[in-house]
């Protein structure tokens, strides 16, 4: 109720006297039961569920700068679960779901928007590829619908079908995708996890691990160390990095992705499409704005900021499909840090450091994982093992060779 209409209008009229900010600005203690590094979506949630399915109590979560400054608050906010791996689409409906019952969880507007996403194809082999990903997904019970030309010509006829270099054959339709306000769900997380006790800790750089005999103790911060039962890494784009100081190396390289968004125009993208022939994918936003977005820079970086020849590449994609973007002006470019496994599928799994759990490798596409990835890594962090949805993703899947495949490229991040 604190934020009730009725409560903004009094508060209003009280010149916002009695109004709380959504979340503590909360001091590391010398001891929790659960640190989590990285407040990112995937950190926030994993802290939520930890307090709300498992009920565990002495929780941080810490972040290096303002919660949501990584990929949390840089991507384009695609959601959906249209995978083809049986190791991936039980993740990713687990959380299509939970995003349908989202708002309700947290009491908080993260305007999720099943406008629905269609894949392009452009040849009978993409035809091919994409029917048996549709099969897939409908043989683990979700949606999605074949398209051929003439559908996609009413879905999407601003689409170049008649003078195109690569001729449009048909799409691939998830209807229950879509979008969701990324800043919303870093801020709605925060407030609920915060709101069952735990302490969001910002500007507090984790720079070393505690511990001893193969055994987490804790972290060293900025902030002095803080003593921990189990820590939980989910920092994204910066995993390698934090994996390198409990003396693990991991199957992960960081790249950098960016994405644009131009002048807002009257309503016209029909959801998010993608385009089969290139990579380049289009939604518009709220606002107006086309947010677009394609390929890595494929060199490897920490810096959060990206290179002009990916951007020249993009916008070609996006002339190539639909001509009269040109006329557009882009309003802002931005990058993130992207956390790219070899097979091109996440990771949620114990280490080889007992006490220390995970999450990472998220790829293009962490965003849409994120009420999951927080739902599975809690779960694992809880009861020490693999939550159903997440049993595939494991650290030793290179090792063993049980890769999830989903890029269909091998295990050779240099090929995406
Ligand atoms: C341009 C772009 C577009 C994208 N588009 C999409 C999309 O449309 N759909 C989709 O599903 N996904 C998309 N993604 C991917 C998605 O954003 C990420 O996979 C996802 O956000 C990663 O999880 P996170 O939110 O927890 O990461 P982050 O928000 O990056 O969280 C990790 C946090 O860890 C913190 N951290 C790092 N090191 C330390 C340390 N030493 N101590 C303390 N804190 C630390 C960082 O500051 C950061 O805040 C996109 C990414 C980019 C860059």
């Amino acid at each position: 109720m604190r934020h009730s209409a009725f409560n903004l209008l009094v508060q209003a009229l009280r010149g916002h006297r009695d109004l709380r900010p959504a979340w503590r600005d909360a001091s590391p203690k010398s001891a929790y039961d659960v640190v989590i590094v990285g407040g990112g979506g995937h950190g926030l949630a994993t802290a939520y569920y930890l307090a709300k399915e498992h009920g565990l109590s002495k929780i941080a979560v810490i972040e290096k700068g303002w919660i949501g400054s990584g990929n949390a608050g840089r991507n384009t906010t695609v959601i959906r679960s249209n995978y083809g791996e049986p190791g991936n689409i039980p993740l990713y409906e687990l959380s299509l779901k939970l995003w349908e019952g989202l708002e309700q969880d947290l009491n908080y507007n993260v305007m999720v928007s099943q406008r629905g996403i269609v894949n392009l194809f452009h040849s009978d082999a993409q035809r091919d590829a994409y029917a048996r990903r549709g099969n897939m997904m409908r043989i683990h019970g979700v949606d999605a619908q074949l398209l051929d030309e003439a559908e996609i010509r009413r879905h999407a006829p601003f689409l170049d079908f008649d003078n195109a270099r690569f001729p449009i054959r048909g799409g691939l339709l998830q209807r229950r995708g879509g979008t969701a306000r990324h800043d919303a769900v870093v801020w709605g997380y925060a407030r609920a996890a915060d709101g069952r006790g735990v302490d969001v800790i910002q500007n507090c750089e984790v720079t070393g691990m505690v511990i001893e005999s193969g055994v987490i103790k804790g972290v060293e911060t900025t902030r002095g160390t803080i003593g921990a039962k189990k820590v939980g890494l989910a920092v994204a784009g910066n995993s390698s990095r934090l994996a390198a100081m409990a003396g693990m190396r991991l199957p992960i390289e960081t790249c950098i992705l960016q994405a644009m968004v131009t002048e807002g125009i009257k309503p016209l993208i029909p959801g998010v499409i993608t385009f089969g022939a290139e990579h380049f994918y289009i939604s518009q936003s709220n606002k107006g704005g086309l947010v677009f977005g394609g390929d890595i820079d494929a060199y490897k970086s920490y810096a959060q900021r990206g290179n002009l020849p990916i951007i020249e590449d993009v916008c070609e994609c996006g002339m190539a499909l639909m001509p009269m973007i040109g006329r557009l002006r882009v309003l802002r470019q931005w990058a993130g840090n992207v956390d790219m496994t070899m097979d091109g599928s996440p990771i949620i799994d114990k280490t080889p450091v007992s006490g220390l759990y995970f999450n990472g490798g998220w790829c293009y596409g962490g965003f849409k994982a994120t009420p999951a990835s927080g739902f599975t890594f809690a779960h694992l962090i809880a009861r020490d093992t693999s939550h159903p949805a997440a049993g595939a993703l494991r650290l030793d899947r290179f090792a063993t060779g049980y890769v999830v495949d989903e890029n269909g490229k091998g295990a050779q991040a240099n090929l995406h």
